[in-house]
């Protein structure tokens, strides 16, 4: 019976004895769970309150990248597998003015993907909003947020992680900002990847161009780029969090899908509720899996889930 996951956890780790595997194994998740724990705390200190999740809906996330469609049929109609919560979290802000999910995400990524070693085709993010906010707010959320939870980590299982990971500190605040076009210009299309590789603590990109992104992060004054960002984590760890400044009026909105080329009707459902007003906001979804995977230094972002599902392969 324990044949096949004792295999698989000596491969990931690359040890000889199963013990020591599971042992790993058992380090990494006792701090993932510490870590979700800790960022709750952090939110509510902050007067955030959590709400579950939304697991399937008429629409979800176009995202800026195709994967392949997760539907079920329901009756005469389809139910999509939410890719994130971004319209949800939107239209809860009506209730409550900061709040958060820790939320399942199904992205069915094209297999070539599994070898990016950050790509899950079902993962979770903290995926939080905040009313009336702007993403300054938000940067100096996440960075408190950020020194909180690692501070958390290490004073919990610092000998657990300077095994695990011998380059793990906590990082300094604020993170440097560097905006994508400069980076582009500079370092060329392979900017995120050279970039991350140089670094030693993580670092904001921001200013997004309009066609890098989705139609709902907020266009900036000048028209090209979004009032929005990425979190990079160093030493090649790569994106770890997207989010910005939202766009909540329905003209603009509008006027944002048909630039992109989404569909006006596959929204339908949002664009009704976005008529009637949505919040003005902005928020963020840092994902769980890559976090871990930096914080403890792991080579895949399969290390930091049990029944990790990995870009075009089929597994329990
Ligand atoms: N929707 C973004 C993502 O999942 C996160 C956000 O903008 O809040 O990448
Ligand atoms: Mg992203």
């Amino acid at each position: 019976v324990y044949e096949a996951p004792a295999f698989e956890i000596l491969r990931r780790h690359k040890v000889a004895k199963v013990e020591e595997g599971l042992k790993v194994t058992e380090q990494v998740l006792k701090i993932e769970s510490e870590l979700m724990l800790s960022m709750g705390q952090f939110l509510r200190r902050e007067g955030f309150i959590e709400i579950l999740p939304v697991i399937i809906s008429p629409m979800t996330d176009p995202l800026n990248h195709s994967v392949f469609d997760a539907q079920i049929k329901y009756y005469d109609g389809y139910y999509s597998l939410t890719k994130s919560m971004i319209f949800h979290k939107q239209l809860a802000l009506r209730v409550l003015p900061k709040i958060f999910s820790f939320s399942p995400n199904v992205r069915l990524e094209t297999k070539e993907r599994i070898s990016s070693h950050k790509h899950l085709i079902e993962f979770t993010q903290l995926d939080l909003e905040v009313r009336d906010a702007t993403r300054e707010d938000i940067l100096d959320l996440i960075e408190r947020m950020v020194v909180s939870i690692f501070e958390h980590i290490e004073e919990k299982y610092i000998d657990s992680i300077r095994k695990l990971n011998p380059k793990f500190r906590v990082p300094s605040i604020p993170f440097e900002r560097v905006k994508y076009i400069e980076a582009f210009d500079k370092f060329g299309g392979d900017f995120e990847t050279v970039l991350s590789n140089m670094a030693t603590n993580p670092f904001w990109l921001i200013d997004i161009p309009i066609f890098e992104r989705e139609f709902y992060d907020k266009l900036s004054s000048n028209g090209k780029t979004l009032v929005d960002m990425d979190l990079i984590y160093p030493f090649g760890f790569g994106e770890g969090l997207s989010g910005g400044e939202r766009e909540f009026e329905y003209n603009k909105i509008v006027e944002r899908m048909k630039v992109k080329g989404n569909s006006l009707d596959e929204f339908s459902f949002y664009l009704e509720e976005a008529k009637k007003g949505l919040p003005k906001s902005s928020g963020c979804g840092i994902g769980i899996e890559r976090l871990v995977r930096f914080i403890c230094g792991l080579d895949s972002v399969k290390e930091t889930r049990l029944f990790a599902k990995m870009p075009g392969e089929i597994s329990l």
